[in-house]
Order: structure tokens, then sequence, then C-alpha cells
């Protein structure tokens, strides 16, 4: 049966895009099928959608991890507090100079990130911070170092920093539990998030596909947290097990259902800033092309100095570990020529209005 020229099926991916929402059936339909056509429309509807709000462009992010010592003990993380793994800091000399390099390679937004780091007081990382908007004032600068008190993430915004990721991880609270020790809660999570927004900054959340115990249910619940709390990014790949952690047997989510999810995320959010992440990359040689051709429109190439990439594992096998930074750059450049998209390294600021020339 036909509806209006389109199948049931494109009917109801039509749906979801009219009334930027899904049914819990809906999304069992969409991760379980194997109607090829279906997810065409899917990956169709969600990369036009992607294109009306910010055209054929993917923006590219440096990404600098510069501490890998972490309080929290996560049980999928590599860099968790119990994790045998070599730690390394790097000093401000360091990270501004990952800046600087990153500066003349084009980009114009730099991502700190690393783990729950006691050593960054606010006073250190406010300083760090405000080195960084002075030298390049014209870049955007975002942090995603975890939970912290309000007064520490309005002293941070003050001092420039203008976005924050703070994947939620999963929007079950007993699905929380599974995957984080008992002094760490969903609730204290939402807070947070819920606090970075208030002081104004563009805020990321996002969770891991596939991780041990996720379900057509919690990843419902996942998609109605992110409709409801309407970020500004979505930051989603594949669990990937890291061999020394709690969860290093189990395993790993699937690129075809992270691409399933990207697209459904994008038309729950048309504008939202949605990154083909490298654990993306990682599990599947054309995963970042393949998540932009599903909607995304952001990747994150890393800056970081070579001699500590090896160190930042959050899981094994990451990829482009060592392509330097401008390699890594071009080589995402051309990925994404390949596909018929530009990698700009401007701001990419969150979009409220439709998009002018000028704000580019
Ligand atoms: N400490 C910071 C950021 C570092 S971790 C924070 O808490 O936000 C960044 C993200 O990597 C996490 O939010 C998590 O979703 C993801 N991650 C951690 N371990 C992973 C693994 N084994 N596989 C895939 N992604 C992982």
């Amino acid at each position: 049966m036909e509806v209006y020229g389109k199948t049931p099926q494109d009917a109801r991916i039509a749906r979801i895009a009219e009334e930027r929402n899904i049914d819990r059936d809906t999304l069992r339909w969409l991760l379980a099928t194997e109607d090829e056509d279906a997810l065409f429309c899917l990956r169709k509807t969600a990369r036009e959608t992607a294109d009306r709000a910010y055209g054929k462009r993917v923006f590219l992010r440096g990404l600098i991890e510069f501490t890998n010592y972490c309080r929290n003990d996560c049980y999928y993380c590599g860099i968790r507090r119990s994790s045998p793994c070599e730690r390394y800091r790097l000093k401000e000399e360091q990270i501004l100079s990952c800046c600087g390099a990153g500066y003349e390679l084009g980009f114009r937004t730099f991502v700190l990130q690393g783990g729950e780091d006691a050593y960054f007081t606010d006073e250190r990382l406010c300083g760090l911070v405000s080195a960084v908007k002075e030298r390049w004032p014209d870049c955007a600068l975002t942090l995603s170092v975890g939970e912290r008190s309000r007064e520490s993430y309005q002293a941070l915004f003050d001092a420039g920093a203008d976005r924050y990721l703070l994947r939620h991880e999963t929007a079950d609270a007993a699905h929380y539990g599974l995957l984080h020790p008992a002094e760490q809660s969903l609730a204290e999570r939402k807070a947070c998030l819920l606090h970075l927004k208030e002081i104004g900054y563009q805020v990321g959340c996002g969770f891991m596909v596939g991780s041990p115990g996720q379900t057509v249910d919690t990843l419902y619940a996942d998609l109605q947290f992110i409709r409801q709390f309407n970020p500004h990014m979505v930051g989603i790949g594949p669990f990937i097990p890291q061999k020394d952690t709690p969860f290093g047997g189990e395993p790993a989510g699937t690129a075809e259902a992270t691409i399933r999810l990207l697209s459904v995320i994008r038309l729950l959010l048309p504008k939202v800033l949605l990154p083909a992440t490298t654990a993306l990359g990682t599990i599947h040689p054309k995963g970042r092309q393949r998540g932009i051709r599903a909607g995304a429109n952001v990747v994150m190439p890393n800056l970081s100095p070579m001699a500590v990439r090896e160190k930042y594992r959050l899981y094994d096998n990451k990829a482009y570990t060592d392509a330097e930074a401008a390699e890594c750059r071009d080589m995402l450049r051309e990925e994404m020529r390949e596909i018929g998209y530009e990698a700009v390294c401007a701001r990419g600021d969150y979009r409220k209005e439709p998009e002018t020339e000028e704000m580019i």
C-alpha cells in the first residue's frame, strides 16, 4: 500500500521528521530492520535535514586530550582511576602550543578534553581558558572535563569557555548504575547539564551505542531526554571495549546501529551539531564518512602531541593515533571531499536562525 506516493515505511520515517519525535515501536523497528530501502530513506531524510540547516559543510574541531588523570571509575573507560594506564598531564605551554599549531592549520574551535583531574582546580583551568581566549579571541573553546560545581562552570564560562561536552551516557537510571560505581548518579549528571545550559554554554550531551545493558527502552529514554533537553550538540559513538576495564570482554557496539541513531537524532533536532566520532571511525574504516552521509556534520581531528596519544586510551585500537595533526586534517578533508562535503575550520556555532553568509 502506498501513502501519498510513499511506502508505509517511508511514511513512518517522514513522520519522525515532521513530528520531531519517535515512538518506541518505530525505534525498535529502525534498530532491527534489514529493509535496505527504509534505511536508505532514513539516511537520506536525515542528510537532507542537515543540508538544510548547515549546507554541504562539515565542521572541524581540533581536539586536545590534555590529561588522562581521572578521579572517576566508569566501568567502560580506559582512563578510569583503577586502570593501570600510564598517566600524563600536559603543561599549559604544551596545551597552548597545540592550540597555536592548530590555529596555523586553520582550526577555529579547540576542544580541551580530559579526565576529571583534581590538579585542574578552577584557578588553573580558568587561567588556561583565559590564556587560550586571549591569544586566539576568534576561536571557540569547548571544554569536556566532566562534572564540576555550578560555580566552577560559571567561573570557566566567565573566563571565556564557549561550549561544554558532557555526555549523559544513558538516560535510564538503572542502566546508569550498571555503567558506573554507586558514587556517580544520573541525577547529578543531569543537574550538571542543566547548570551548563542555564549559564549560557552551547552544551552537548550524548551516549555510547551498544554499551553493556543498553536496550531499546534505554535508547528510547536517551532520545526522549535529548529531545527535551534540546542540546546544541550531541555526541554518540559505538562502545568499544578496553581490555583493562571491567567491560573489557563485552562486545562492541556496531557502526550500523550508531549510523541509524545518528540519523534519528538529526531528525529529532534538525540544527544540532552532530559529530561523526573517532569511535565510529575506529570501528569501521568508512565510519566517519558513513556518519556524515547519515546526517552528522562535525568531525574532531586530534591535535594532541603524538607522544601522549597512545596514553589517552578510552578504548582499544583508537583510529588515527599515528597521524600528525596536519595529516589528520588533510585526510579528513579528503574523506569529506570524496562524499561531496567540504570540511571547514570556521567556528561553526549552533545556529538558531537560518544561515546567512556572514555567519559562516
Ligand atoms: N571525562 C570527560 C571526558 C572524557 S571521556 C567526561 O566525563 O565527559 C569522553 C567520552 O568517551 C565519554 O563521555 C564516553 O561516552 C566515551 N567513552 C569512554 N569510554 C569509552 C569506550 N570504551 N568506548 C567508547 N566510548 C567511550
